[in-house]
């Protein structure tokens, strides 16, 4: 369902892609992992168009995302999800209501008042938060949550696009030890009921190797590992950070 071939991508004198190619099929939990620098959010910002290719091509769910525009660029997004590292919730909005503008992706028409999302849709969000534990939390605003209590609000908004693929950008990157693995284990089960594809970078390897059905190695832009997670050692995915994280780390 993901076709990344060859893809470059420079930011004046930076190469933030240099040839990377990736491909996931449908159902696969892949985790992105590399040093700071490495590309990982320029990758996954190209499989939802947000980023185009200098050179290379970008296909997701059977669209060439990389050459998209308008109506059919809008079309492909709400079948993406995406989750945030910072969350990116609407501070003083309810629970509910940042639930709901996930749906803005999906709603064509005249643009939607906040309080203009139809009984369906208002019904479909509290299922995602029953889904992601926080039902009782609807209509607290946003920002009395804790990080972890915000980013499954993250989830059940991208739910609400009933997305095929979900992509996830450090999700757990500010939250504490307990919090992260509840929330990956959040994602993955959400992912293995539904049957989303999933694409994800961590920082943790630890997380990435129990959580991940596949590791995707980036350093400088250049995919070095591209392996199924069962069996593989810690010490061989440490390679991809070369020395300066092996011995920070
Ligand atoms: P991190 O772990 O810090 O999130 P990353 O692996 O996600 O890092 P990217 O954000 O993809 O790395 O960045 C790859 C390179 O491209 C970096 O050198 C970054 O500075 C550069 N870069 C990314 N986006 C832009 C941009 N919009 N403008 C200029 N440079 C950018
Ligand atoms: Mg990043």
């Amino acid at each position: 369902v993901i076709e990344v071939a060859n893809v470059t991508k420079t930011f004046g004198d930076t190469v933030a892609l240099n040839g990377a190619s990736l491909s996931v099929r449908r159902g696969e939990i892949v985790v992105l992992l590399g040093l700071s620098g490495s590309g990982k959010s320029t990758l996954l910002r190209h499989l939802d168009g947000l980023e185009e290719p200098d050179s290379g091509t970008v296909t997701v769910l059977g669209e060439p995302v990389s050459t998209l525009a308008g109506k059919r660029l809008r079309a492909l997004r709400g079948r993406v999800g995406f989750i945030f590292q910072q969350f990116e919730l609407v501070p003083s909005l309810t629970v509910l209501e940042n639930v709901l503008t996930g749906a803005l992706a999906r709603v064509s028409g005249p643009r939607l008042g906040l309080w203009g999302y139809n009984r369906a849709l208002r019904l479909a969000a509290l299922g995602h938060l029953d889904r992601v534990g926080l039902l009782a939390q609807a209509y607290q605003r946003a920002d009395t949550l804790s990080g972890g209590q915000q980013q499954r609000v993250g989830i059940a908004r991208a739910l609400m696009q009933n997305p095929e693929i979900l992509l996830a950008d450090e999700p757990v990157a500010s939250l504490d030890p307990e919090s992260s693995d509840q929330v990956m284990a959040l994602i993955r089960e959400i992912a293995m009921d539904q049957g989303l594809t999933v694409v994800c970078s961590l920082h943790q390897v630890d997380l990435a190797l129990s959580w991940g059905d596949r590791i995707v190695g980036l350093r400088h832009g250049e995919v070095v590992l591209d392996t199924p997670a069962a069996g593989l050692s810690k010490a061989a995915v440490m390679e991809i950070y070369g020395r300066v994280a092996t011995t920070t780390a």
